[in-house]
Order: structure tokens, then C-alpha cells, then sequence
């Protein structure tokens, strides 16, 4: 992939997750690793218009090196908590890009300690994030110096997904659409789980055996691997699509998660 195709997947990720409502108004952003020494991270511009509405040229190429950034000083302003994005990085030589976002289901949940549930064994996504392990960093301080990261990091561990509770998450993969599609699927699992846990009635949990095998290890876990990615595939391209059909002025759906 080139670093106009990542450059270009960056922007796109900012849009759709905005669309859905995990990234909000002008706040989060979305970074990607096309090289080991490079990160192409959306900044803030002086006419910025909200992650909805990104541009490539939001999307500015940073190096960071023993606890610094360094960027084009007449480029996109760099977002305070850069220091996600190089802790991570840093830590994780498996991760291509990180979505540091706050949205609404995961700080409801992650303030009211509700924990978030596998559910929706037809919607892949969700389920499998849920399944890998999300765990929780306990401080809601702004992540805006280096030794903050440092937390987060060790919280996050080998997980793809981590809760900030009172925050926000992180989401990562190797690449912009694997943590795009974490951060979304998480996030409807959160918004799901917080209208059922304030519904009031009791929650009959899914069993292990309705759950299904989503380790990889079985036969059964190696089709679903393989299904997981093709989803992958699929979920962008709708998502993009979602994005191209709105730019035309035609009316899409965009809930997810709310019931
Ligand atoms: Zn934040």
C-alpha cells in the first residue's frame, strides 16, 4: 500500500467513525504506521470543520523518537494526546494504526461499571472483539505527556481494544480498517449493552456453546477466522460506500447499536 493509499484510509476511517458516532465533532483522531518510521496522524487545521468532514491534507506525517514529535512546523496542528499514538507504536510493533476516540457507549459503560457483553452471535464483529479481551485503564487523565501513555500501554497489553473508562477507548490492528472496525464494533456492543442493562430486566447471558469457538484453534474457529476476514472486506467497502452516497446527498442508514 502506498502512503497515499494509507494517507487516504486514514481520512476515510475519521469520516465513517464519525458517521456512526464513535468519533465526535472535532475531538479523537486516527493514526496508521505505513513504515518504521513514519506515522501519518489527523491533525487539526485552523479552518477545521469536525472528523466528519477530513481531508488528506489533516492527515500529516510525524516521526516520533524518545518521547517527541517531530512534524512539519507549518502543517496541521498535532493533537495533545500524540503520546497515544507513540506509546503504542512503540510498545507494539504488530500494530499498523490506533483510533483514540470518545464515544458515548463505552463512557456510559465504563462510568457506570457495567461490562460490556458478548451478544449478537449473527454480527461477527462485535462478538469477536468482546471475545479477545478488552480491558479497562482506570484513569480518565488526559493522555497528553509520554509517562501517562506509559499506563495505558501496560493496560492495553497484547489486546487490540482498550476501555479508558471515563475517557474513551483505543482500537488498533494492523491496519486503519482492522481498527476502525474494532472501535465501531466495540462500540455498538457498549450501546447495546448499556440499553439492556438500563432495560430492567434480567440478562440472560449467551453460553459458551452459543458464543461459538471464536479462537481460531478449532476447525470451527478457522472458518470463522476466515469469515472474520472477509467481513473485514465487506464492513469497509459498505462503510466507504456509506460515505460516497451521503457525499452525493442520498440519505443512508447509520445507526449501529441502538436498538
Ligand atoms: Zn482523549
Amino acid at each position: 500500500m502506498s502512503d497515499e493509499q494509507v494517507r487516504d484510509d486514514v481520512r476515510d476511517a475519521c469520516r465513517i467513525l464519525a458517521l456512526f458516532g464513535v468519533l465526535n465533532d472535532v475531538v479523537g483522531h486516527v493514526s496508521a504506521r505505513p513504515s518504521d518510521d513514519e506515522v501519518l496522524l489527523r491533525c487539526r487545521t485552523p479552518d477545521e470543520e469536525g472528523l466528519l468532514f477530513t481531508r488528506s491534507s489533516q492527515v500529516a506525517s510525524l516521526a516520533f523518537k524518545e518521547g517527541r514529535v517531530y512534524g512539519d512546523q507549518n502543517g496541521p496542528t498535532i493533537p495533545i494526546e500524540w503520546p497515544i499514538h507513540a506509546a503504542i507504536y512503540e510498545a507494539r510493533p504488530d500494530i499498523g494504526a490506533v483510533v483514540h476516540a470518545h464515544p458515548p457507549g463505552a463512557l456510559m459503560c465504563g462510568l457506570a461499571g457495567v461490562e460490556v457483553l458478548p451478544m449478537r452471535v449473527y454480527d461477527y464483529a462485535p462478538i469477536r472483539v468482546i471475545l479477545e479481551g478488552v480491558p479497562t485503564y482506570p484513569s480518565a487523565a488526559m493522555i497528553d505527556r509520554p509517562e501517562r501513555a506509559e499506563g495505558l500501554v501496560a493496560a492495553l497489553g497484547d489486546k487490540h481494544v482498550c476501555l479508558m473508562r471515563g475517557h474513551g477507548i483505543v482500537a488498533t490492528g494492523a491496519t486503519v480498517r482492522e481498527a476502525t472496525i474494532r472501535a465501531i464494533a466495540y462500540e455498538s456492543a457498549a450501546r447495546m449493552t448499556w440499553r439492556l442493562a438500563n432495560s430492567g430486566r434480567e440478562i440472560i447471558h449467551l453460553s459458551a456453546e452459543e458464543i461459538g469457538d471464536s479462537s481460531g484453534s478449532s476447525s470451527q474457529g478457522d472458518t470463522a477466522a476466515a469469515v472474520h476476514d472477509g467481513w473485514a472486506d465487506w464492513s469497509w467497502r459498505y462503510y466507504r460506500r456509506l460515505l460516497a452516497e451521503r457525499d452525493a446527498g442520498r440519505m443512508v442508514p447509520v445507526e449501529k447499536g441502538w436498538p
